[in-house]
């Protein structure tokens, strides 16, 4: 089965209200320019709204940054999964800021996958190991181990709203990319992973690059087997850049 690509725009903790709706509308006028590929974009909680009216019926999906795992409750500044699904289609889980500056565990971000699907949206579970890791051999290990855990309770059905996103932490806002040798690489080996253990539905699992991405290394990147699109962070706030990388992805 052939996987669309996708290509995500993580806004992360950027842009005021006016900055989000002029994003969002440079984006919208230009999807005609992009074929064949799913764009998403993750604008700060606040910005959900206003962002979703500004891209109307262009198709962009909206996605959440973060979630908590419960559906109410008192949970002081927390957001519940079942109030985002009134307002946006997928959630990140997972991201390395929020694993690394906010002590995330692994058991954590699986839990939050299981609420994001408990609530009808799609699960995009960022995995990532960092340059100490990649340097000592363990990257696989690592993003094995958070998969085991990010994915510990989802079951086949649910696949179809799960999307991974292999992000190696030292190449997230460093300018510094993986080497598409590099991401070919562990992108063919969470597929396995997938493989192994959901059989042929997990093989089909889109599985995206993360970290550095640019205009000017995305089709390099999108055009190894196994990369099927990307999450992007810097280059995700301008709208031309966002959809160059999205044309790169339709092109590959
Ligand atoms: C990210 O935030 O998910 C990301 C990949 O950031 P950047 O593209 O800036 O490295």
């Amino acid at each position: 089965m052939s996987r669309k690509p996708i290509v995500a725009g993580n806004w992360k903790m950027n842009t005021t209200l006016d900055e989000a709706r002029t994003l969002a509308e440079g984006i919208a006028a230009r999807t005609a320019d992009v074929d064949g590929v799913e764009l998403a974009v993750f604008p700060p909680f606040p910005w959900l709204v206003p962002v979703r009216e500004r891209l109307g019926d262009t198709g962009v999906q909206l996605g959440a940054q973060n979630c908590y795992i419960k559906e109410s409750g008192a949970f002081t500044g927390e957001v519940s999964p079942w109030a985002l699904a009134g307002v946006c289609q997928m959630i990140l889980a997972g991201h390395s800021e929020r694993r690394h500056i906010f002590g995330e565990s692994d058991e954590l971000v699986g839990q939050k996958v299981d609420a994001t699907l408990s609530a009808g949206l799609t699960s995009v579970l960022c995995v990532g190991e960092l340059l100490d890791e990649r340097e000592s051999g363990d990257a696989i290990a690592v993003v094995e181990r958070q998969l085991a855990a990010g994915l510990a309770n989802v079951t086949t059905d649910l696949l179809q709203r799960v999307v991974i996103a292999y992000e190696p932490v030292w190449a997230i806002g460093t300018g510094v990319a993986a080497t598409p040798n590099d991401a070919q690489e562990m992108c063919a080996a969470i597929r396995q992973w997938m493989a192994g253990k959901f059989g042929d539905d997990g093989a089909t699992v889109r599985v995206l690059y993360g970290g550095s991405v640019s205009p000017d290394n995305a089709a390099e990147l999108f055009g190894q087997s196994d990369v099927d699109g990307g999450l992007v962070g810097g280059a995700s706030l301008k709208a031309d850049s966002f959809i160059a990388i999205a044309v790169a992805a339709a092109t590959v």
